[in-house]
């Protein structure tokens, strides 16, 4: 009866050899090899009855060495011998792969033959056993690891380009359901998923669980191009999730999005095939709801310019290439600037002045905002003092802060000590922020703005009439001024439907003591209409485009120079 002992040092080939040898009528010949994978892969392992598992330090070594075994599909009883016994170390060889567990102090020819005859009449399949170490307890699936070394033995066997397809599958807003109705719910919801995606595959396709809520497949060429598996595989998939779960006693309602890669060069790691599905599914995720996309080397292409954007704007901050414009606000009852919204830019070393809409959203997504957001405000607090040394006491300067700002835990301590430090009094510096950045993460944003509101700073709601802020939820902030989006001011005449929300807003907003302004006014007409319907405010290139802080000075002090004087042009 051969049995084969991995071991790393000859001292216990010689122990257990020995042993072996002293049982009643051995039937043993021990095989020793050295745990190196090469050394096992070179030997005929299917030949031996068991495997006798030796002392091997490093982890890393056990770890390969178990790959290999399963990579030559053995289905051959392993017992192990350790140093220790601890509580649960029998579950813990199991789940390992192994049959048996002895420990080594108490060793003795004995023990080692009742084991050997007790795993072999039992012959836990070894391989049976790796698999469910390497399935996800949850679904069954396979897991990250196992999935990455299947891909990576069928990425190795590929032959020709787009002969592997790589199919990511990821549950959309999955955090909310474990937030809204428990992990219990979270975990019922992922096995509902996984069976539904399961019945999306044939016999021989299998899915993976590479990730909380990510699940994986992959396809290769048969007597379809891998393209048209996916593509079919994807679109049964998302017709399969259209379906409401039903979770927690509710039907919950899921969305994925999916990427998918091919192996467009033979030449592909598991890693870049990941990488381009992932950015693949991040582009569908974008697109909201049921989506996917097959990746394509522009992606590439764009992360890398967004890459290169990214640190350029860091440099930016660092060498303060930006520079806060500002469009004055006209008071329509004095026809005077009361004020001026600051719109930053950016004077780009090769690239020339850029407007926000060239890096505003990158920054919002690197988190690079935070820093710039600062800077904006500094600066805002700098030139409200250089208006006041001028005598412009009343003016005020509002500044853009975007959602991802108030994740700054920070943020409104910092606001505090930037305007402790440049004195800026109350009424003077307004914050803008959209009706979405209002609803976003409600309690927490809500709690910054009261705080900011106490630090003396107006709040503004920006762009209303193009999000979906709630009524209730409006009237509780402490707003003072809502902005009329000017895709509604662009229309107050041509479009009658237009003209009656902007009357409605504004009584709204009166009807909450807000003040009203309205954005983007380029005709007389506009103004004209704005004004007869009570507008408070309106701010916009029939009077300014956003201009520099000395021309603002200049504007102030000369309001005859609005490019269209106010008098002059509103006709009544
Ligand atoms: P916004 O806050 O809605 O700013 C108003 C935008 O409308 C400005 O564009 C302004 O130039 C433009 N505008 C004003 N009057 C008119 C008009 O009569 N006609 C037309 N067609 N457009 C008009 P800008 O300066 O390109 O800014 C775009 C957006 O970038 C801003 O929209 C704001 O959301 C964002 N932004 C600008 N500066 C900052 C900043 O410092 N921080 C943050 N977070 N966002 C900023
Ligand atoms: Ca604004
Ligand atoms: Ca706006």
């Amino acid at each position: 009866m051969q049995i084969l002992l991995i071991a790393e040092h000859d001292a216990e080939f010689r122990l257990i050899e020995r042993l072996l040898k002293n049982v009643e009528d051995s039937p043993y010949l021990l095989t020793w090899c050295q745990a190196d994978v090469l050394a096992l892969a070179a030997t005929q392992v299917s030949a031996y009855k068991a495997i006798i598992w030796g002392r091997i330090s490093d982890p890393e070594i056990s770890k390969a060495l178990l790959s290999e075994l399963k990579r030559q599909q053995i289905d051959i009883p392993v017992i192990a011998i350790s140093d220790q016994y601890p509580p649960g170390a029998d579950r813990d060889a199991i789940k390992r792969g192994e049959s048996d567990i002895l420990l080594r102090s108490s060793l003795t020819g004995q023990l080692l033959e009742r084991s050997i005859n007790f795993v072999c009449s039992r012959l836990i399949p070894l391989h049976k056993n790796i698999e469910s170490l390497n399935a996800d307890p949850l679904t069954g699936l396979s897991n990250r690891q196992e999935f990455r070394d299947k891909l990576a033995r069928i990425l190795a066997d590929a032959k020709s380009p787009e002969s592997v397809g790589l199919l990511l599958v990821d549950v959309d807003q999955f955090k909310k359901v474990n937030a809204s109705y428990g992990q219990g719910a979270g975990d019922a919801l992922i096995q509902l998923i996984a069976a539904r995606i399961r019945n999306c595959l044939s016999e021989d396709q299998h899915a993976a669980r590479i990730g909380g809520n990510e699940f994986a497949v992959v396809f290769q060429n048969g007597s379809e191009s891998v393209e048209e598996q996916c593509r079919n595989c994807v679109e049964q998939i998302i017709q399969a999730m259209a379906k409401p779960f039903p979770v927690a006693q509710h039907a919950i309602r899921m969305h994925v999005s999916v990427g998918i890669a091919l192996n467009k060069e033979v030449e592909i790691t598991v890693d870049v095939l990941l990488a381009n599905a992932d950015m693949a599914m991040r582009i569908a995720k974008g697109e909201k709801g049921n989506n996917y996309q097959f990746y394509t080397q522009n992606m590439t292409k764009a992360a890398q310019k967004i890459l290169k954007l990214e640190s350029e704007i860091r440099r930016g901050i660092r060498n303060e290439e930006f520079e806060l414009f500002y469009q004055p606000r006209i008071d329509l009852a004095s026809n005077q600037i009361v004020g001026a919204e600051g719109l930053v830019r950016w004077n780009h070393p090769t690239r020339g002045l850029l407007p926000p809409a060239e890096f505003i959203s990158v920054a919002e997504e690197s988190g690079l905002i935070v820093p710039l957001g600062y800077w904006v405000i500094h600066q805002a607090c700098k030139d409200l003092n250089v208006l006041s040394e001028l005598g412009h006491h009343q003016v005020q300067l509002a500044v853009n802060v975007s959602f991802r700002q108030f994740q700054d835990k920070n943020f409104v301590q910092t606001v505090a000590n930037i305007l402790g430090n440049q004195g800026i009094t109350e009424g003077r510096l307004e914050f803008e922020l959209t009706e979405t950045t209002m609803m976003i993460e409600g309690h927490a944003v809500d709690q910054s703005l009261r705080r900011l509101n106490e630090l003396g700073i107006d709040i503004s709601l920006d762009d209303f009439g193009t999000g979906y802020s709630s009524f209730a939820h409006i009237q509780r902030l402490p707003i003072s001024v809502l902005k009329i989006d000017r895709s509604f001011v662009g229309s107050v005449i041509s479009n009658e439907d237009d003209a009656t929300i902007v009357k409605a807003i504004i009584s709204l907003a009166h009807s909450l003591n807000m003040q009203v302004i309205a954005e983007g006014a380029e005709t007389a007409e506009q103004v004209n209409f704005l004004s007869e319907n009570s507008c408070d405010q309106v701010q916009g290139y029939f009077y300014s485009k956003p201009v520099t802080f000395s021309s603002v000075k200049n504007l102030l002090s000369h309001s005859e120079l609005l490019t269209n004087n106010i008098n002059a042009s509103i006709t009544h």
